[in-house]
């Protein structure tokens, strides 16, 4: 990062630069930009990651006078909760964000017996158009930036910390937005996600879940990255003909090429893929494509794969519901007599509109 781009008035639509959005060498250069110390890098790195503090008043060690002016320069407001709903007794929790040019993102935290899960947005809106899906409905608003990114999960982490008593242990890009489509800022924010404190929240790669439509060059880059975070892979149907329909991206890339690239991901990481099957009643939840679901994904995948079955949230004014359970008991029957493992996903915050599609619940 060059120190002389870094205080510039953030244009309208550009979030301003915050400490999230910088690596180690990034805050190191931005830090000596404003004539302090070198080890005062450290210090920012260590409340804002360590201590999940974001608010320089806070941070009592560092001298009254720049205060001010850390605050100003490095820890700008970008995310400002407009909503909270719970439900699930307390253990699910929406947050509607406004950040600072009016753009609204969501992101859900889950609290469950052996793990704390946020799921976060990575776009405001989407560009990818999938007819199931409430977000893919009004397009896309803009690229969140890293730190906008990186706020929902340190935001997540304090209340995991001081309404639950837990640590956040898992994070899942399955909010609003295509991550892939918004790659630097995405990979930008794993980084610091997953980066061992002072320099990031160090949760384990594996808790980390990023979710794709299947944008396949990007799913190659992703695997060269050396992340080895957990690729979800939103396929939907096992047959181009209703691919091309419920993920309209499918266009460009077929279903054998997600797939390839999706084993690319797996053999390169040595990480298991989820794919992701929304169940959508009379539209995708045939025994036979259960079965062709079940036959491309072992030839493809072999045993580093696993389905994930979520029952449609029906989006308003749409015709489309989730299947009956008989079926969807069918439906995991047949996948899993092709060898594959196939499991319905735990479906919180419907009632908060925080479900997939409002937003998405994590995956197994
Ligand atoms: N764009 C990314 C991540 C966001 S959506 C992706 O598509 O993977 C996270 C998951 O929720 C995706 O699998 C998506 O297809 C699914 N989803 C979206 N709307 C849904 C709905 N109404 N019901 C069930 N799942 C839905």
């Amino acid at each position: 990062m060059v120190p002389e781009l870094i205080f510039q008035a953030p244009r309208k639509g550009k979030p301003p630069l915050h400490l999230a959005d910088l690596d180690v060498a990034g805050c190191a250069s931005a830090v000596a930009a404003l004539g302090l110390p070198a080890f005062r890098a450290s210090q920012l790195a260590h409340h804002y990651y360590g201590r999940l503090i974001a608010d320089p008043r806070q941070m009592t060690d560092l001298p009254a006078a720049v205060r001010g002016l850390v605050a100003e320069t490095l820890f700008p407001a970008l995310l400002t909760a407009a909503r909270d709903v719970a439900c699930d007794a307390g253990q699910t929790r929406k947050t509607l964000w406004r950040a600072a040019d009016g753009a609204t993102v969501e992101s859900v935290l889950m609290r469950y017996p052996q793990r704390t899960t946020v799921c976060i947005s990575s776009q405001a809106g989407c560009g990818m158009a999938c007819p199931f899906c409430a977000t893919g409905q009004g397009g896309l608003t803009r690229n969140l930036s890293t730190a906008e990114i990186v706020e929902q999960v340190r935001a997540a982490a304090v209340a995991a910390r001081d309404d639950f008593g837990e640590r956040l242990s898992n994070v899942v890009f399955m909010g609003m937005g295509e991550p892939l489509a918004n790659y630097a800022k995405v990979v930008a924010a794993v980084r610091r996600i997953i980066a061992a404190p002072p320099s990031g929240f160090g949760i384990s790669a594996r808790a980390v879940t990023v979710s794709t439509v299947g944008l396949v060059p990007a799913i190659g880059k992703l695997a060269d990255e050396g992340l080895a975070v957990t690729l979800a892979l939103s396929l939907h149907a096992p047959d181009d003909e209703l691919r091309d329909t419920l993920v309209p991206v499918n266009t460009r890339w077929r279903v054998r090429e997600a797939l390839d690239a999706a084993r690319y991901y797996a053999d390169v990481t040595g990480r298991r893929v989820s794919v992701e099957y929304a169940l959508i009643r009379d539209v995708n939840d045939q025994p036979w494509r259960a079965e062709l679901l079940g036959r491309r994904l072992r030839r493809a995948l072999g045993r580093l794969v696993h389905v994930n079955v979520i029952p449609l949230n029906p989006t308003p004014g749409s015709a489309w519901d989730a299947s009956p359970k008989p079926v969807e008991r069918e439906f995991v029957k047949h996948v899993r007599a092709q060898g594959v493992s196939c499991t319905v996903r735990d479906t919180r915050g419907r009632e908060i509109s925080a479900a997939c599609g409002q937003l998405a619940a994590e995956g197994g």
